[in-house]
């Protein structure tokens, strides 16, 4: 039995015949940007998050960059990001020109440490961008406490669409959030695709221009902008799939907990951490092992599409060599790297699917070394 990572056609299936509809209708019209479907869509995603206002855009990483120019962030300025995350919220940063300074994580939870980001805080720091890791919402709160008023927060949202922290819903925390609907993510487009979401009107109608080559109005170009929207086509996708995205992270929530369940007597492994006050949508389901390179190569060779969420720390990636931050400048983060390992999670996955993976993941571990 082959398990994949993520099974991306369970949900197609799911919403196959509205897309087939929506489409014609787009065919139909051949009016394929902007539109009403993406008005719709974006009025039901920010209703969703529970924010203002929502923005379309052509990735997440876009998504990201647009809101912290949208805040007027570029060369000079510094931001903050955790180091164990996706390469693109670093990215995000650099490609404004400002500094990327990376701080290391909760050894728990793997989200990042607030206390840290404060600490990192200089007379340059602009920004800093929370990422809700693995589906669970960043202690964004705690964040604020901490940090100068005139230090924006921009969340990364693009594993934790419909997650909650206290009652409220990812994309809602901080100045401006940003979440991508690439295919693999909670939320997934049949393609590329993102969105920024805020409160904060002057920052969405700011969003909107640069996304629309610095344009408010055809062949007017007050800005220098890009070209970064979300088709139609991918705005009806995502519109059916987001009238079921709340059933859909219920089954990965129950999932999850299966999980727990069944790995709780295996030793060896570590099962994720939950901060107080949240509820997570399991992005990802990532355990930690020793061995954990060891144990991957037998889950593969088993048919198991295990993962790791992310093999390399930001300041260790060449990309970011210059910042010159060699090995053990974040020594939980860097740690995690090493352990981290992905097991097969989607809402559909079946229980005798998940004990297929928790029985192959016990049995790499015998014979490894075990002390995590
Ligand atoms: C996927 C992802 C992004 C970027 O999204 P793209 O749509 O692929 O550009 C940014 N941050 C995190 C944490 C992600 O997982």
């Amino acid at each position: 039995m082959n398990i994949p990572l993520v099974d991306l056609a369970a949900q197609h299936r799911a919403v196959a015949d509205e897309v087939a509809a929506g489409w014609a209708r787009v065919l139909e019209k051949t009016a394929f940007v902007g539109g009403p479907q993406v008005t719709a869509f974006e009025q039901e995603y920010a209703a969703f998050s529970g924010a203002a206002h929502c923005v379309g855009v052509g990735n997440g990483t876009d998504a990201l960059e647009f809101a912290l120019r949208a805040l007027a962030i570029g060369a000079g300025d510094e931001c903050v990001v955790p180091a164990n995350t996706f390469i693109a919220t670093a990215e995000a940063v650099a490609r404004t020109g400002a500094t990327v300074v990376p701080v290391d994580c909760d050894p728990d939870t793997l989200l990042i440490d607030p206390t840290a980001a404060a600490a990192a805080v200089t007379t340059r720091t602009r920004a800093v961008l929370p990422v809700d890791l693995y589906g669970q919402v960043a202690p964004i709160e705690r964040l604020r406490s901490l940090l100068p008023a005139n230090v924006a927060i921009v969340e990364d949202g693009a594993q934790s669409q419909g997650a909650q922290r206290g009652g409220r819903t990812a994309g809602s925390f901080g100045d401006i959030a940003a979440t991508s609907f690439y295919p693999g993510k909670n939320l997934g487009a049949y393609g590329d695709g993102g969105a920024v979401t805020t409160d904060r009107a002057d920052l969405a109608e700011r969003v909107r221009l640069l996304g629309a080559h610095g344009s408010p109005r055809k062949y007017e170009h007050p800005v220098l902008g890009f070209n970064s929207r979300l088709d139609t086509l991918q705005a009806v996708v995502l519109s059916a799939k987001l009238r079921r995205l709340a059933g859909w992270n219920a089954d990965r929530r129950t999932a999850a907990d299966r999980y727990a369940e069944m790995l709780a007597g295996v030793d060896g492994v570590v099962t994720p951490v939950v901060a107080e006050g949240n509820t997570p949508v399991w992005h990802l389901y990532v355990v930690r092992v020793a061995q954990r390179d060891a144990v991957l190569a037998k889950l593969h060779a088993a048919g198991i599409g295990a993962g790791i969420h992310y093999p390399t720390p930001v300041h260790l990636t060449g990309a970011f060599a210059d910042l010159g931050l060699g090995e053990g400048a974040f020594p939980h983060a860097e740690r995690a790297a090493g352990e981290i390992l992905s097991l097969p999670l989607f809402p559909e996955i079946t229980v005798e699917q998940q004990e297929r993976v928790v029985s192959v993941l016990a049995d790499s571990l015998v014979g490894e070394s075990v002390h995590a």
